[in-house]
């Protein structure tokens, strides 16, 4: 006997039927003599309509209401499958976040899980019920207000409820078989991957890889839980194990570059004709983090006229509007001559622990992506990935290019 979380990503839940699809894959441990939690995500497109109220109620909306609209949607499907589940014969209740409790922070909108009290969920094994557990949602133990997990979030629930009542597996269920090399929609020569570590997994997440939170694999890797994405439109009765993400050590064949991702969520601002003098960058980003404005790529060049110097970097697309405006009230103080923004460009990413002992790597890509006559507008590089920010319009293209450069087209 085992212990496990099963995770059902938005469009596994999509409809009543979809819902009694998923019950097939639980009854199939339950079957097996597992103990199982189940979590689930709101029917798919939910969250959104749910979000769009609240902007629609309120411009400047409080984020703790927020939340307590955006958090039903997972309430709606916990209490479906458990219905579904009881109808088929299956001893099974629905938990909501404070229910569990599932504890988070105060920051609404993004809240950290701070602990699982996995005591109840324990219990309820104890008496063969299994547990459907609302993703996405805590609760901040202070104010006992709830909160939510950022979009996702359903995926860093299951891995802490995981964590927290110390499964032997998770089980991440989505819409597509594993994890690929890049995103299947936009390549069809992406391939599967059987396994993928923990910190290639991290930076595939980061870099915009959405089929998992980028929160859920740093806590599979902090508490080294064994974590599978996999499909659940697999036959529930012969289903495939999908993809393990794992400590590196456990892959034998290792590529130098693993996989590709891709995101569109960065905004670029350029600050033309910056005083080139000591304290001058101090200037325009020490306002920024102080508004907890994620800054990621920098680029410092020499102006045209060989005095002053450009800087561009990029900001989240959501806080692309608010690091303007600071940066407009502190024109005179930081002294530059315009402050130039584009919103229509991609990030695009190319990960691999390979890179470590592999020269060159980055600088193959940087040719590949000029012979399609690609222009680079900015880039970073860490030690298992690099990245190039470029116009929005050639993402797929820059995605295929370097998909094929490395090696990872399917045959
Ligand atoms: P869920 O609703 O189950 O949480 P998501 O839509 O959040 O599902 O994540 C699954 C999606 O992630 C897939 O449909 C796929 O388009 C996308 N995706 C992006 N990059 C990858 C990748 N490298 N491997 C697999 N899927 C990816
Ligand atoms: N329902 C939430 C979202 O759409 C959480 C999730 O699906 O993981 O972001
Ligand atoms: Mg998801």
């Amino acid at each position: 006997m085992a212990r496990l979380v099963m995770k059902f990503g938005g469009t596994s839940v999509a409809s009543v039927e979809r819902i009694k699809n998923v019950a097939c894959h639980v009854k199939r441990e339950v079957d097996a003599g597992h103990e199982v939690a189940v979590v689930v995500s709101a029917m798919s497109g939910k969250t959104n309509e749910l979000v769009g109220y609240v902007t629609d109620a309120a411009k400047l909306y409080d984020p703790r209401e927020y939340d307590v609209v955006v958090a039903s949607g997972e309430q709606v499907t916990s209490g479906l499958l458990a219905l579904v589940l009881n109808d088929m014969g299956i001893a099974a209740r629905s938990w909501q976040g404070w229910q569990v409790p599932l504890y988070a922070d105060d920051a609404h909108g993004s809240a950290r899980i701070e602990n699982v009290d996995g005591s109840g969920i324990i219990a309820g094994f104890a008496a063969r019920e299994v547990a459907v557990v609302s993703g996405f949602q805590g609760v901040h133990k202070a104010t006992g207000r709830i909160t939510t997990l950022g979009r996702g979030g359903s995926d860093t629930s299951a891995v802490a409820i995981a964590a927290g009542i110390k499964a032997d597996r998770c089980d991440i269920y989505t819409d597509v078989d594993g994890i690929y090399t890049t995103d299947p929609r936009m390549v069809p020569k992406a391939q599967r991957m059987d396994k993928v570590s923990f910190e290639e997994m991290l930076e595939l997440a980061s870099m915009g890889a959405k089929v998992l939170q980028v929160r859920s694999v740093e806590i599979a890797m902090v508490h080294k839980v064994p974590t599978y994405v996999r499909s659940s439109f697999d036959d529930p009765m012969n289903p495939n194990t999908g993809t393990l993400i794992c400590d590196e050590e456990t892959i034998v064949e290792q590529q130098v570059i693993t996989g590709i991702a891709y995101s569109k969520d960065d905004t670029e601002i350029t600050l033309r004709q910056v005083a080139d003098k000591p304290g001058v960058a101090a200037g325009v980003f020490m306002p920024l983090a102080d508004a907890n404005i994620n800054v990621d790529m920098i680029v410092q060049n020499i102006s045209e006229d060989g005095r002053t110097t450009d800087i561009t970097f990029t900001v989240p697309a959501a806080e692309y509007d608010r690091a303007v405006d600071i940066l407009t009230k502190l024109k005179d103080e930081i002294g530059y001559r315009a402050l130039q923004g584009a919103k229509d460009v991609a990030k695009v990413s190319a990960i691999g622990i390979g890179m470590r002992s592999h020269a060159g790597v980055a600088a193959r890509a940087f040719k590949a992506l000029s012979e399609k006559g690609i222009n680079i507008r900015a880039i970073t590089t860490s030690e298992i990935k690099f990245s190039v920010l470029i116009d929005a319009a050639y993402t797929e293209l820059a995605v295929r290019t370097l998909h094929s450069l490395y090696g990872l087209d399917k045959a």
